[in-house]
């Protein structure tokens, strides 16, 4: 059963809405599951080891071993800021975000409901992951990008796993809005977040941080936030492990979002559940250049009814975030990602997360899916002649 967030009109599985009819609001997938987390161990650690709270046909499963992406845990960040930290790698899935966990299910759902075509508006990673997913499983697949706005990795996946790639003139806002006509004309099958299936993938980073802490909940989660669709599907999955009585607390949902597109914090900031879309979104974090996110009504439910927070980034703390995650801690995200290594420290920095707290953050796609913005923030290599005696100079003198 599909259900409206807010008026609770109810849908079957089998119809194809994205919107409820009559309220216009976004819909969710409704589960319900009685079993015993003891089923879940020593299996596959891919999402789909927790496939009784994914709502596709099983026999259909479309895969490439999404999910189950390393779980690590910061010491030298930690400790400078005086808290607990473990980060959860999602540059480490297939096409290198997150977007794969929710392209594996709707993909699934794709097969069931017998569509041969699909289609997104995308910042970058959700064609990537969709062009890789609808090859897998032999789709017709069509893309929207905003011309001259996507990291060039994005870009290159999306093109070479052979999807049908249209560069609009307009911003991932106004592409989304038209492609969302299509498919409401029936045309394609949309696998923007707006789409309730998607979140059902995007739920199991709630389960696998639970499930990685011995089932227990972190304080606080802390990640990037743009269309707010991840955090919807987190603070769901959380839930319903929660429901499921496999743990007793819950974390705080924290959503950080950048200076220039940041919507949901700005609602946040009047206590409110409505957003006032912003026109422009400008910000060096393409992921979350997004100023009219579809799944607000959701991530301010998040936030509200964990005890959770909302906070912008500048684009500068991003970038010196970003940096200083890599060489500290060895681990590559694009800028969107380090928005929640840059949220934690401020919001450490202001007192709003206490000395000692449990926190997950949550760093949603790879550092090479934007190689320009690496390499800008770098200093040029050395050039050097073949020769030791040269190499022994450079050496010798720091
Ligand atoms: C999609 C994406 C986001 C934003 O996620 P939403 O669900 O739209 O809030 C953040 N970071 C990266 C790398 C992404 O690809
Ligand atoms: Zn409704």
């Amino acid at each position: 059963m599909i259900e409206c967030v807010y008026c609770n009109e109810r849908y079957d599985d089998n119809e194809i809405v994205y919107n409820c009819k009559k309220c216009g609001s976004v819909l969710e997938v409704l589960i319900d599951v009685d079993i015993s987390k003891d089923v879940f161990e020593c299996r596959k650690n891919t999402l789909w080891k927790y496939k009784e709270f994914m709502p596709v046909d099983e026999t259909k499963i479309v895969s490439l071993d999404e999910g189950g992406t390393p779980f690590c845990k910061c010491d030298k960040l930690a400790k400078e800021l005086g808290i607990e930290l473990y980060v959860k790698v999602e540059g480490s899935n297939p096409t290198g975000s997150f977007k794969d966990r929710g392209m594996s299910v709707g993909i699934t759902k794709t097969l069931e409901l017998g569509v041969d075509t699909v289609g997104c508006a995308s910042t970058g990673n959700t064609s990537a992951s969709l062009a890789a997913y609808a090859a897998r499983a032999s789709l017709r697949c069509v893309v929207l990008l905003p011309s001259g706005k996507v990291a060039l990795g994005k870009l290159a996946q999306a093109m070479f796993h052979g999807a049908e790639v249209l560069s609009v003139n307009g911003n991932f806002d106004e592409a989304l809005e038209m492609i969302t006509q299509l498919a409401l004309e029936k045309h394609l099958y949309l696998l923007n977040s707006i789409n309730p299936y998607r979140l059902e993938g995007q739920k199991s980073i709630g389960f696998e941080i639970i499930h990685e802490l011995g089932w227990e909940s972190p304080d606080r989660i802390i990640l990037p936030v743009g269309n707010a669709g991840n955090i919807s599907a987190i603070w769901k999955g959380i839930t319903e492990f929660y429901n499921a009585g496999y743990m007793k607390e819950k974390p705080m949902m924290t959503g950080i979002q950048a200076e220039g597109a940041s919507p949901i914090v700005n609602a946040f900031r009047k206590n409110s559940r409505e957003i006032i879309p912003v026109e422009n979104p400008e910000t060096v974090a393409t992921a979350i250049r997004i100023g009219a996110p579809v799944s607000s009504i959701k991530a301010l439910g998040a936030i509200y009814d964990s005890d959770g927070y909302s906070e912008t980034v500048t684009d500068d703390e991003i970038l010196i975030a970003q940096k200083e995650f890599a060489q500290k801690e060895g681990i590559g995200v694009e800028p969107a990602s380090a928005a929640s290594i840059a949220g934690l420290k401020k919001l450490v920095n202001v007192g709003e997360i206490d000395k000692g707290e449990k926190v997950v953050c949550v760093v949603t796609g790879h550092l090479l899916k934007d190689p320009e913005i690496a390499i800008d923030a770098c200093v040029k290599p050395i050039k050097i002649d073949a020769n030791a005696e040269k190499l022994r100079s450079i050496l010798l003198k720091r």
